[in-house]
């Protein structure tokens, strides 16, 4: 399979709910103001959000295909605007420090994918980089020991503190070693229980406090780990983890488990923080670089020529 079919495979739930509600909505029908409003009612509640969904309508009712309506025209007008949409949001994670270490740091609600992300891109980026992940979720004995079974697997350094040990303390060890032992990349890991929202933004803003006292701060990467299947709801982690770290990415996993992957263009449009990966599945290979285009033409169920 090649990445172009991964991601219409992977955004199936999503491109089937939106491609066949558009498909039989239109069906041969000439345009009118109710197929219109059909297509609005179906992008809306595929979660696209109603600021999107309005500028999308705005086009399709500016558009010459509008005489005689043609699925495959509207579906191909669609995937357009949204790759337009979503086109500044690509960015490739690249090491940043010559020569030093390059820190991500991992925040995102339990569940989220975190680890799991983590284990992705430690196999993806350990071709060529020396690694050392840190466990700073020091509360939760199993996510230490589901990090450290994928850093085994992956041959990679790993670093824990004692359990219920203060995160920060854990993350500011880890530094120290990154920086002695010339690592090319610190992957820290940490928690997120969302029940104690303040303790949970005072234990980000420690670490993040330590690790900028021991690291450039442009050399860090605070990524946040969102769960696709949670739609729009999305935003209400960005907002959360924003209080406390500057957020300057995104991976967004679970996109193959649900139809709701439009969300995605709403909150790349509100926040504009760049999305490095999309999780497509729980392979250790189903990490993706996130492509715009294949993105927004798989979302529609459409072929890239
Ligand atoms: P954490 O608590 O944030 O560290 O979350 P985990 O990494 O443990 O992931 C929670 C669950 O989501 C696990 O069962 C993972 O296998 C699953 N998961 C993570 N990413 C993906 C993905 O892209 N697709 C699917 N289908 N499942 C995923």
């Amino acid at each position: 399979m090649n990445i172009f079919e991964k991601f219409k495979y992977g955004l199936n739930k999503s491109s089937n709910y939106l491609s066949s509600g558009i498909i039989n909505t239109i069906k041969s029908k000439k345009i009118s103001e109710e197929i219109i409003d059909e297509i609005e009612s179906i992008l809306i509640s595929a979660d696209i959000g109603l600021e999107v969904t309005n500028l999308l309508i705005e086009k399709l009712k500016n558009s010459k295909i509008n005489q005689n309506l043609n699925t495959n025209s509207v579906l191909e007008l669609l995937a357009s605007e949204i790759y337009k949409f979503l086109k500044s949001s690509e960015k490739e994670l690249s090491k940043q420090s010559e020569g030093g270490t390059d820190v991500l740091i991992f925040v995102g609600v339990n569940g989220s994918g975190k680890t799991t992300s983590i284990g992705k891109l430690i196999k993806k980026l350990n071709k060529n980089n020396k690694i050392l992940v840190a466990a700073c979720d020091t509360f939760r004995a199993a996510a230490v020991d589901q990090l450290k079974e994928w850093s085994n697997i992956n041959n990679v350094d790993f670093f824990e503190g004692s359990f219920n040990q203060d995160p920060a303390s854990v993350a500011y060890s880890a530094c120290k070693k990154a920086k002695v032992e010339k690592y090319d990349y610190l992957i820290i890991d940490t928690a997120g229980r969302l029940s104690n929202n303040t303790n949970l933004i005072n234990q980000l803003i420690k670490i993040k406090s330590v690790v900028q006292k021991s690291i450039n701060a442009q050399y860090i990467n605070n990524i946040l780990v969102l769960d696709g299947t949670n739609g729009s709801n999305m935003s209400v982690q960005v907002d959360t983890f924003s209080k406390a770290i500057d957020i300057s990415s995104l991976i967004i996993t679970k996109l193959d488990g649900t139809a709701k992957g439009g969300a995605i263009i709403s909150i790349a449009k509100k926040y504009q923080i760049p999305i490095h990966f999309v999780g497509l599945g729980e392979k250790e290979d189903d990490l993706y670089e996130f492509d715009a285009k294949k993105f927004s033409y798989s979302l529609l169920g459409l072929n890239l020529s």
